[in-house]
């Protein structure tokens, strides 16, 4: 058994932590804030009507192919089947045109979505089977310098703008010309031509039934808890020290450490800590970030808004930043609550709270903004021939979270995909 801190109570903090459980070390768990869940975590919201409700930092979706991610929410006790929505993988927009997938087996369910897609005529849908036929043959890879846009040149663009974009932004959180067709293939692959979780479609959409704190923190909480895991809440760690083959956090000897903590975070102790890690430093250095805004908004007329899916793509450009519309109403949250999700914005919070009315208001929704939270370093920017850092830092020290190298792009995912990877090797 060794004594393994974890710095950090995010998804990746927490599937590490549950992993050095398993594995039989003592584990004792460091969370800065009041709050686990890191970028996915719940946050109390004021109501119109003096009530609040709990939603979340950002709007957040799962996909049926979050394998490591599912195995693990269900490990901790959450029951799926109450806690996610399944959907079809469905991007529809307000107009009723776009693509949704029949609840069919891969890739029959692709194929038919492809040639059903509404609004498209049959080169748009020839060009995206040809292509999507070329992707396959190549077992999904491309060289790793290409962009999405690239990739994807000489697709019909109508294709391009009702499908690849809105995946590209859902998944990569980062626009088509500055995204890594490699990850973005690596997601198409697994989503709509491999297997997910259990029963379901690696393109099922997932989408929460309830606020992130309850989606997983809280049970992960429960479960360390009953384990003999220790977590400490409101525990920033300041310094980490190498004291022989041990380290010390704020002083306190551990035989391991694991950084669940943000890149920049991670980077600002490594560095204060004086462990010989200059290339892994470097690499961190070298991201970039992308920010997501959420705008919380409700209906202005006396009934409560309904939207006609609890999810829709909305057709975004520089004056009308939101890509996506959720209706909380039908995800369990109040009646009439729309959040909007407008990725890699750049605007003021004013600014873009007023551009996402003009544009609700556009399609026929009038609604007055309640709560816009926007994450400024909501995701690392997944673009062309990244080099991400490792999981191994120095000699006794590990870092996971959603930018270790990896498959996918920054996710709950990859969050908790470098973290079981992080924890095995420690072991
Ligand atoms: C608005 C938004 C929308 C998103 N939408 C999606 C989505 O739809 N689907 C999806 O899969 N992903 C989405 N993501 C990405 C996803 O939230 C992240 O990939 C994931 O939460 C990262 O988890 P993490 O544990 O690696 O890091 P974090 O969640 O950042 O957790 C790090 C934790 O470390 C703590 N910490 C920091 N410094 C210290 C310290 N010195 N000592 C102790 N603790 C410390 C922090 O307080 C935090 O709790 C979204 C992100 C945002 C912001």
């Amino acid at each position: 058994m060794r004594k393994v801190a974890v710095v950090g109570g995010g998804w990746a903090g927490l599937a590490a932590a549950v992993q050095c459980i398993r594995a039989g070390h003592q584990v004792t768990l460091f969370e800065a804030s009041r709050t686990l869940g890191g970028r996915a975590r719940s946050l109390e919201v004021a109501l119109p009507d003096g009530t609040t409700a709990m939603l979340d930092n950002g709007q957040h979706i799962l996909i049926g192919a979050y394998v490591q991610a599912l195995r693990l929410m269900e490990d901790v006790g959450v029951d799926l089947q109450q806690a996610l929505l399944r959907l079809p993988l469905t991007l529809r927009f307000p107009d009723g045109t776009g693509l949704r997938l029949p609840a069919w087996p891969a890739p029959l369910d692709a194929l038919t979505g492809m040639l059903g897609a509404r609004g498209w005529g049959w080169r748009d849908k020839l060009s995206l089977l040809r292509h999507a036929a070329g992707w396959q043959c190549r077992g999904f890879a491309c060289a790793p310098e290409l962009s999405v846009a690239v990739l994807c040149r000489d697709l019909a663009p109508r294709v391009v703008h009702d499908l690849v974009e809105p995946l590209c932004v859902a998944a990569l959180n980062t626009p088509a010309e500055r995204a890594s067709a490699q990850v973005f293939l690596r997601v198409l692959r697994d989503s709509l031509f491999g297997g997910g979780h259990g029963q379901w479609a690696g393109s099922n959409l997932l989408l929460p039934r309830r606020d992130l704190g309850r989606l997983f923190p809280d049970a992960a909480r429960d479960w360390l808890r009953a384990h003999g895991a220790e977590i400490r809440m409101g525990a920033r760690v300041h310094a980490l020290m190498r004291d022989g083959a041990q380290w010390r956090v704020d002083g306190e000897p551990f035989d391991a450490v694991l950084l669940a903590c943000p890149p920049w975070e991670a980077a600002r102790l490594v560095e204060a800590s004086g462990a010989p890690a200059d290339g892994w430093l470097a690499r961190v250095r070298a991201l970039d970030y992308e920010p997501i805004a959420t705008v919380y908004a409700m209906g202005r007329q006396a009934l409560p808004l309904s939207l006609p899916s609890p999810m829709l793509s909305l057709r975004s450009d520089a004056r009308r930043p939101a890509q996506f519309v959720f209706d909380r109403g039908q995800l369990g949250g109040p009646a009439g609550l729309l959040a909007f999700v407008a990725s890699a914005s750049r605007g003021s919070l004013e600014e873009l709270q007023d551009q996402i009315v003009a544009q609700a208001a556009t399609l026929g929704w009038p609604v007055t903004p309640l709560r816009t939270v926007v994450e400024k370093r909501a995701t690392f920017a997944c673009t062309p021939g990244l080099l991400r850092p490792g999981i191994a830092v120095a000699p006794g020290l590990w870092a996971c979270g959603d930018y270790v190298e990896g498959p996918y792009p920054a996710t709950l995912e990859g969050a908790v995909r470098g973290a079981i990877e992080a924890a095995g090797a420690l072991t």
